[in-house]
């Protein structure tokens, strides 16, 4: 019997597509691939430098002797490795396919001030060419943006007592009315959130002048497994990674919890899966998601990043086994810890009325299941890796 057609959100089928995936290597393209071999019928170009996040869906699955396995989506998602900044293919793969997602970026704070050059070039000149070549070819697209780019909130200007720092008007970030507000140029922090922001403003002029259809995402710090490297492990030693896998590579080690700056910062984590969906529905329903910027976050999962290192200390040894570190956090001052020209947003809340508006999403899971989930995994994938690295002898 045929399986029943899937229909979109006002009732028609879905037809099948095929869909460049640039950065289709990292986090969260390795989960949205995963999703679209898993519950669509579509098909991935998928394009990037590195493999190793989707060799799973890639890799013939093992067989008995004398038999070729396959798997169910087998011939529907092919690798293209290819770095976007010189390839010339890539207009070949973004003509042959239906609608491109981009989420290819250097996307750590920790190269933001740092590596500011690359940073400008990789979130805004290396992505000039995709947003050309969509409107050229009037192919729809999918930008991955940031939650950085409303920088720091109104309220953070006001008097630290002030009574209007707890309305929400002072801190819920809206697609459609809050402002972007960054620090000086000396803040160096700020290169990625601004290079974000003018490509997010092209994208748009594309929409009104050419009629490019688009959509962008501003993701508020979606997390899971497969996120980033553990140093040492799975990237290099001297590398710093993004909050949760720099917390994990904390904990695997026994170390306490680097705080930076007393870890006073607040941040909404939501899960990757819960995410995914929210992408895989604008992939699906293009007359509701082109157009439209959506904030893609939870709310209610609101903590500073002390709270969140004190949470990940308790579902750690939960699920480790292990008793907690008797001192698991240490302050580190940033200037320590990122460099020179390190800034930071207070406070990041999505408000979720245009995307609850236009595709009825709603985020579920709560951050002590997400970490759960997430830690099971950072436990399962590196605490053996990490023992036997420890144990080797340092040489002298
Ligand atoms: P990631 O670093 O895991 O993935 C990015 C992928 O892009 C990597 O696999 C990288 O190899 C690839 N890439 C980078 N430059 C490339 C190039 N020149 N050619 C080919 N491939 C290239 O990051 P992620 O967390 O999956 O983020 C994806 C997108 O979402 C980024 O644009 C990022 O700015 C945005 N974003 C993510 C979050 C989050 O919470 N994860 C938050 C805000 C914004």
């Amino acid at each position: 019997m045929a399986a029943a057609a899937r229909m979109d959100l006002d009732g028609n089928p879905i037809l099948p597509m095929t869909i460049c995936m640039i950065g289709a290597g990292g986090f969260i393209g390795s989960h949205l691939c995963e999703k679209l071999m898993a519950e669509t019928p579509h098909t991935v170009l998928a394009v990037d430098v590195y493999s190793d996040k989707i060799k799973h869906l890639l890799d013939p699955p093992s067989a008995a002797e004398g038999q070729q396995a396959r798997h169910p989506w087998d011939g529907r998602i092919q690798f293209h490795r290819l770095n976007i900044k010189h390839d010339s293919r890539l207009e070949g793969l973004i003509k042959m396919s239906d609608l491109t997602i981009n989420l290819a970026a250097i996307c750590t704070p920790a190269d933001y001030n740092t590596r500011p050059l690359d940073t400008i070039y990789s979130n805004f000149i290396d992505a000039l060419p995709v947003v050309r070549y969509c409107s050229e070819n009037n192919k729809r697209l999918i930008h991955f943006s940031t939650c950085e780019v409303y920088g720091k909130t109104i309220g953070s200007f006001l008097p630290k007592d002030h009574p209007l720092r707890k309305e929400p008007e002072f801190y819920v970030l809206k697609e459609d009315a809050s402002p972007c507000i960054f620090g000086s140029i000396e803040k160096q922090r700020w290169s990625y959130a601004c290079a974000k922001q003018l490509i997010e403003r092209l994208i748009y002029a594309e929409g009104a002048e050419n009629g490019l259809e688009f959509t962008i995402v501003r993701p508020f710090n979606w997390i899971g497994p497969r996120m980033d490297f553990i140093p040492g492990i799975d990237g290099p030693s001297e590398g710093v990674p993004r909050v949760l896998a720099c917390f994990s590579n904390n904990l695997l080690r026994r170390e306490p919890l680097k705080l930076v700056d007393g870890g006073q910062s607040q941040r909404t984590f939501v899960y990757i899966k819960d995410a995914i969906e929210a992408v895989l529905l604008m992939t699906e329903n293009p007359a509701r998601a082109n157009g439209h910027i959506f904030n893609v976050g939870n709310p209610n999962n609101e903590v500073t990043v002390k709270q969140l290192a004190e949470i990940m200390t308790q579902v750690y040894s939960k699920v480790s086994g292990e008793a907690p570190l008797e001192m698991p956090t240490l302050d580190v001052s940033s200037k320590e810890f990122y460099g020179e020209g390190y800034d930071d947003s207070d406070k990041r809340i999505p408000d979720m009325t245009i995307i609850n508006k236009q595709l009825g999403w709603n985020p579920k899971t709560s951050l002590w299941d997400l970490l759960e989930s997430t830690l099971t995994y950072q436990h399962r994938t590196y605490a053996e890796a990490i023992r036997r690295a420890m144990a080797k002898p340092v040489a002298s």
